[in-house]
């Protein structure tokens, strides 16, 4: 799916969320010249569609404004780091149409935020703590108690600067000491009750390697690391904003724009200094029924063998959603239409199909499938006959052009599309009546072969020549219009028809006792044998049809050949989980 326009080139309407309002203020004052936002995640897991709500804003918005966004990875976390995770989100990232002004790593500030340290306990403003984790947590005091002061909190700047050189040397084991900030342990923000910004963890990094056993805490390094880059608006879901008070003193404290000595580390690394007061604002997440988000959850789903991989089709990761057929058109799409407020909502799975039904539908080519495969044999034509048939490949899109399709006397027909014993209202076919094969003609079943067991194997049928669409034969009230394949030319096709992967709203809900373990549905994948014309076997990986009348499927991003079409079910015509 090559996507060459990004939304900033798009003609889309001016869009007036309460964020970018802020933006377009900032810029209209003169407060900001030039925009600046970053997409901070941590590679600790693949990308899920929640991220994809924060990757347009960030990027969408430097997009918008003629700013810039930074793609920045959180790794001060590095035992639960991986590189095949950042390889992934670069890819994700790209694939919805977005690039980065500059790639960065939290790591490529360690000095910076050591350096911060330093300052902070030079200004009293920090000190080292030996209370253990369960101290500090009672220390911490509660929601409605304020907390108490550490007994080393009044240590004296030699004593924090020896003890903490002596951290980042390596000579204390793992948590046994913390670097504190010095705020306020009566504070109402439980937050800013002398929180942590140093830990001590001896363990490598993917990118720092054995250099450093201790490591900055998010506040900290978060706030910073927006501060360093110039970040003009730094946007967070809302289980941020109690943490705000805190960004803000981070930033204020350290003051990188009035001491620049601290940024020297920067230009050891080629990095450019743009050191810049940012504000933090935050939105809703996204949050959609019948998935589940986390990516603890995801992970679990993986390790416990409930889904094939990270990219199986039915996982709420964008690998997982792009491999089944999502389009980056239909992600931004559902972003658009969600919108960007603080009040949280769940949004009903239907409206994330219908994005992809609305993208698709007016993209994706036509063609002819059949999935459950039936025989009709058209006694009236010779055995050897052949034809190519012209078809429109969109009905509403002529630029895309014909295609041509083999037609001859042995056609695959959809084995739904018979009935022995028609239902009321039935317009397809039945024995000794008509129904249109789609641009060939009509049929009459004057036939129906049974095996032994008395199960349907074979129609026989007479395709009435005078009917080809646009002859006079035609024009006979014949109501119901069929698909089918040229038995002969037809390519074998393995097909995979994907459901949602949970059968109730609330798969994360456990106050039943249950946990999303116990929601799984067991339909959400089928795999059967088909036929498919030609023209969809020749398809690239990746290519998003419209299998007519039965619903949109995309050649599959992995396992898909020409010789071996593999093509999952992205969504269904129509929502059949309604009502
Ligand atoms: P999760 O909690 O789902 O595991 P996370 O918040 O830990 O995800 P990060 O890598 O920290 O994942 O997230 C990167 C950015 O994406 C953050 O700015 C975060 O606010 C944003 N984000 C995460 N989940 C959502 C969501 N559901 N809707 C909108 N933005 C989200
Ligand atoms: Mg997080």
């Amino acid at each position: 799916m090559s996507e060459a326009t990004t939304p900033a080139t798009e003609a889309v309407p001016e869009k007036r969320d309460f964020i970018r309002q802020i933006v377009r203020e900032d810029l209209a004052s003169g407060k900001h010249t030039a925009i600046k936002t970053r997409f901070p995640p941590e590679p600790n897991g693949y990308l899920h569609i929640g991220h994809a709500k924060a990757i347009c804003l960030d990027f969408g918005i430097a997009a918008e404004f003629g700013g810039r966004c930074n793609l920045r990875f959180d790794d001060t976390n590095p035992a639960k780091e991986d590189p095949e995770f950042v390889r992934a989100i670069q890819d994700d990232v790209r694939w919805l149409g977005f690039e980065w002004a500059s790639l960065r790593h939290a790591s490529d500030y360690f000095e910076v935020y050591y350096l911060a340290a330093e300052k902070l306990i030079k200004d009293g403003k920090a000190y080292v703590c030996d209370l253990s984790p369960e101290e500090v947590r009672a220390y911490r005091g509660t929601l409605t108690e304020p907390g108490r002061e550490s007994p080393y909190r009044n240590r004296s700047v030699e004593e924090n600067l020896d003890l903490f050189r002596r951290m980042r040397a390596g000579e204390f084991p793992d948590g046994s000491r913390t670097l504190r900030a010095r705020i306020d342990m009566a504070s109402g923000n439980i937050n800013m009750r002398d929180p942590a910004l140093y830990r001590i963890k001896h363990v490598e990094h993917q990118n720092t390697g054995n250099a450093w056993p201790i490591y900055p805490m998010y506040d900290f390094a978060h706030s910073l690391g927006d501060a360093i880059e110039g970040i003009t608006h730094s946007l967070c879901t809302l289980e941020f904003e109690d943490h705000r008070p805190l960004y803000d003193w981070c930033v204020d404290n350290v003051d990188l724009a009035g001491h620049p000595e601290l940024l020297e580390p920067l230009k050891a690394k080629g990095l450019p200094i743009e050191a810049a007061k940012p504000r933090q604002i935050e939105f809703s997440r996204l949050n959609i029924n019948y998935t589940v988000m986390s990516k603890r959850k995801l992970t679990q789903l993986v390790a416990e063998g409930l889904v094939d991989g990270w990219d199986d089709p039915r996982m709420y990761t964008l690998q997982g959603l792009r491999r089944r057929g999502y389009t980056p058109a239909a992600l931004r799409l559902l972003v658009d239409r969600v919108g960007i407020s603080k009040q949280n909502s769940v949004i009903d799975f239907s409206v994330l199909e219908g994005c992809l039904r609305e993208d698709l539908d007016a993209t994706a080519p036509r063609r002819m499938a059949v999935i459950d495969p039936l025989k009709l044999v058209l006694t009236n034509l010779a055995e050897d006959h052949e034809e190519s048939l012209s078809f429109p490949n969109h009905p509403k899109d002529e630029a895309q052009g014909q295609r041509q399709v083999p037609f001859s006397r042995e056609l695959w027909i959809e084995r739904e599309d018979f009935a022995e014993v028609p239902p009321k209202g039935w317009k397809r076919l039945v024995p000794g009546g008509e129904a249109r094969l789609r641009g060939a003609g009509i049929v009459r079943i004057d036939e129906v072969v049974k095996d032994e067991a008395g199960n349907v194997v074979e129609l026989r049928g007479w395709l009435d020549p005078e009917s080809r669409p646009g002859m006079e034969g035609a024009n006979r009230k014949v109501k119901g219009t069929i698909h089918w394949v040229s038995a002969r030319h037809a390519v074998a096709a393995e097909i995979r028809l994907y459901d949602r992967l949970f059968l109730v709203e609330k798969p994360d809900d456990e106050s039943d006792g249950k946990t999303y373990r116990d929601h799984l549905n067991p339909d959400s994948k089928k795999i059967v044998r088909g036929w498919v014309e030609p023209a969809a076997a020749g398809a690239a990986p990746e290519q998003s049809f419209q299998f007519e009348r039965t619903g949109y499927f995309v050649a599959d991003r992995y396992d898909h050949r020409a010789d071996a079409p593999v093509f999952n079910r992205s969504v269904t015509l129509r929502d059949t989980w309604a009502g």
